[in-house]
């Protein structure tokens, strides 16, 4: 069986203060789900220090070389050295921002595989796309593109995340949720086999809320969320957490 993952993304959000909410959290963890933690790369190791092996941490982006003239960027083995051993991959603020597109997340996501991290590979249409009817190609795409043979169950993670759904309060309703996950489970199988199909947790990101996180977690083949705004406080984030058993 998967393990169920909450996985919250601060993206550009926190300084030292806002690791009193990681301690909270921690503190007050009970949950048979893992759970992980991707603050700004400043924060990472003292972040790891708090989470003291109750709760992962990973970055938010890493680059394909291990070290060298790539000035503002981050490696794995720094990744590592700061304590985490998650990278989110392909979120589409990187997509969209950095110009990042599938072969640039393969090419990552194969260098977190060979330096032993767990990537969160990120696909996710947008509502042009969606409204076009274009969904399920376009995440195909984005799932081929961006994975690299050298993906297991054990160094992937994948999150569905609509792009019209992050930071939004919009929600794809729960049989839209449910078609993709399907869908996405389906192409691994294809390219995979059903061994390593079965064990790639599959998460839903965009505007997970306590409110929502139940219904969410029900729809099967969601094995879990990417939480961006409500990661930051311990209270929310503890709910979903809680959501997922
Ligand atoms: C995200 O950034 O991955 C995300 C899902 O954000 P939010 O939960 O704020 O929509």
């Amino acid at each position: 069986m998967r393990k169920k993952l909450a996985a919250g993304n601060w993206k550009m959000n926190g300084t030292a203060a806002q690791l009193a909410e990681v301690k909270t959290l921690v503190d007050g963890l009970a949950t048979t789900a893992d759970v992980l933690l991707c603050p700004p790369a400043t924060l990472l190791d003292r972040m790891s220090t708090v989470a003291d092996g109750k709760i992962a941490t990973g970055a938010q982006d890493c680059h394909v070389a291990a070290s060298g003239a790539h000035t503002g960027d981050i490696s794995c083995g720094m990744i590592k050295d700061a304590g985490g051993t998650y990278v989110i991959l392909g979120h589409s603020e990187r997509r969209e921002d950095c110009g990042e597109h599938s072969d640039v997340v393969r090419a990552k996501t194969r260098t977190a595989h060979g330096a032993g991290l767990v990537a969160v590979v990120c696909i996710g249409e947008t509502l042009a796309e969606r409204e076009a009817g274009q969904t399920l190609d376009i995440l195909a795409g984005q799932l081929a593109g961006s994975l690299p043979d050298t993906t297991t169950a054990g160094n992937t993670v994948v999150a569905y995340e609509p792009v019209w759904a992050i930071g939004t309060g919009k929600v794809p309703t729960l049989d839209q949720i449910q078609e993709v996950h399907d869908s996405l489970r389906a192409e691994l199988t294809n390219r995979f086999g059903a061994e390593i199909a079965d064990g790639i947790r599959l998460l839903y990101g965009g505007s997970v809320k306590p409110s929502n996180a139940s219904e969410i977690f029900a729809v099967s083949n969601v094995d879990g969320a990417l939480v961006g705004g409500a990661s930051l406080k311990a209270a929310d984030f503890g709910a979903i957490i809680k959501a997922l058993g």
